[in-house]
């Protein structure tokens, strides 16, 4: 009646003890003797026994401690002892290998502590299995190298960076920290290094170092989003400075109205307008920093990038003194990117994946307390259902709005179909889908265990 408990059939189970937590199952192997490991001869004879608790998949709620009676064995030809070889298990864990493969999956997908209370191991050991099945799934982690490649930031306990595809929309990596060393020693591994043709990324001249060092056949892009919000915090500051002068009735005034600021002029009710006016007439520093707010997003209307190094130069010397000092670091980092800042205009990127990307860091940050950044990084890399494949060779796509501004890059890695790497048959995994992985997180299947 016990013998079929485990379902382990390499193993005969002698007795059953059940507590209120635990199930203790006392077992012998079933299978023949092992032969010697040095002579090969099948004539072995027991030379004493061992009791040995290794754990295993918890059953009905209670966690299962496995007694395995390892004998020890001797060779009648050759007279070596040894112990005779315990199929299924692990002795480096003390555990059933399906526990262990079982403990890595979970380890993806719930706290440490939760999984070692549930199979009653230490959270040690927990921890050791989680990296041996990371290591495991980072060789087999092959992302497809991007020809538009991103590079953002992402917080997960500190600033981390994060490598995108622009053109799939997909994380291909994520790296510990944003140096130069760091990065640059994760693309001079990237595969087909040469693939990537524009590097996407904020003002962050460790980036560009790397980039520089590593892909020099790449053009580097400051995305459009990465400048224009530096207009959005000069204006702020502006509005900080003025508050702090005024008496408390219009201080609150001007906190309430805040977010009208921040809106484009095209965007304004009637009644925001009106607002808006108000302010500015009653503070008329406000108004200029609104104006060089708009004029300052004004800029990438352009068509080009002679035009858009025009319209920077008109807006610059429009700039009062009052508030130049707020405006000052645009102006420092329109010198330090200028190429980089202009070459937006001859690749416009469209970095549509940077709103899921906050979204996911926000969730992400919500969920973060209790991983290490190890974890949450295994979880954003390998977790199965957000990874994102396609056929080697993409399908036709009807051409839509959102893909007019990838007509550039369609018709660049549309060259690379003739490259004879890229295998027709084969699947390529382009890497972690950022919009399905931040609303599995959203909706909770994502950390949820069987406990749950
Ligand atoms: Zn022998």
């Amino acid at each position: 009646m016990n013998a079929n408990v485990l379902n382990l059939p390499q193993y005969r189970v002698l007795k059953v003890d059940e507590s209120e937590h635990d199930y203790h199952v006392y077992t012998e192997i079933a299978v023949e003797r092992t032969p010697c490991p040095q002579c090969r001869s099948g004539k072995v004879h027991r030379w004493g026994a061992r009791e040995i608790l290794f754990k295993d998949l918890p059953m009905h709620g209670k966690r299962v401690g496995m007694y395995v009676r390892a004998r020890r064995l001797r060779c009648d030809d050759c007279g070596r002892t040894f112990q005779e070889r315990l199929p299924a298990l692990s002795e480096k864990r003390l555990m059933t290998e399906r526990l262990a493969s079982w403990v890595g999956k979970q380890s993806l997908k719930r706290p440490f502590t939760s999984i070692a209370d549930e199979v009653g191991v230490d959270e040690g050991t927990i921890r050791n299995i989680f990296r041996d099945y990371v290591n495991e799934l980072e060789a087999q982690f092959e992302v497809e190298t991007p020809t538009w490649l991103g590079i953002d930031e992402i917080h997960i306990l500190k600033p981390r960076c994060v490598v995108a595809n622009i053109e799939s929309e997909t994380i291909v990596n994520i790296l510990a920290d944003r140096n130069k060393k760091t990065v640059a020693g994760y693309l001079h591994v990237l595969p087909q290094r040469e693939r990537v043709k524009y590097v996407a990324m904020d003002m962050w001249t460790p980036y560009r170092d790397a980039v520089r060092a590593v892909l020099p056949q790449a053009t580097v892009v400051v995305d459009k989003f990465h400048v224009v919000r530096m207009a959005n915090v000069a204006m702020e500051q502006v509005r900080k400075g003025l508050r702090a002068s005024l008496p408390p009735k219009q201080r609150r005034g001007l906190m309430h109205d805040r977010f009208i600021l921040l809106k484009r002029s095209h965007d304004l009710t009637v009644q925001e307008q009106f607002l808006l006016d108000n302010w500015s007439s009653l503070h008329p520093t406000l108004g200029e920093a609104y104006r060089l707010k708009e004029g300052f997003f004004g800029i990438y209307d352009a068509q080009n990038k002679a035009a858009a190094e025009m319209h920077y130069r008109a807006w610059e010397s429009s700039i009062p003194q009052v508030v130049r000092s707020a405006f000052a670091p645009i102006l420092t980092a329109w010198n330090n990117w200028h190429p980089e800042i202009l070459s937006y205009f001859d690749h416009p990127i469209t970095n549509a994946y940077t709103e899921s990307l906050n979204n996911l860091i926000r969730v992400m940050n919500r969920l973060g307390r209790g991983y290490s950044f190890e974890a949450l990084r295994a979880k954003i890399l390998f977790t199965e259902g957000p990874q994102k494949r396609e056929a080697a060779r993409p399908k036709f796509e009807r051409r839509n709005h959102r893909e007019e501004s990838f007509l550039a890059m369609r018709t660049i890695s549309s060259l690379s179909y003739g490259d004879p790497t890229w295998d027709d048959e084969t699947e390529r995994n382009l890497g972690v889908d950022i919009p399905t992985l931040a609303a599995m997180i959203e909706d909770d299947r994502f950390s949820a265990g069987p406990n749950r």
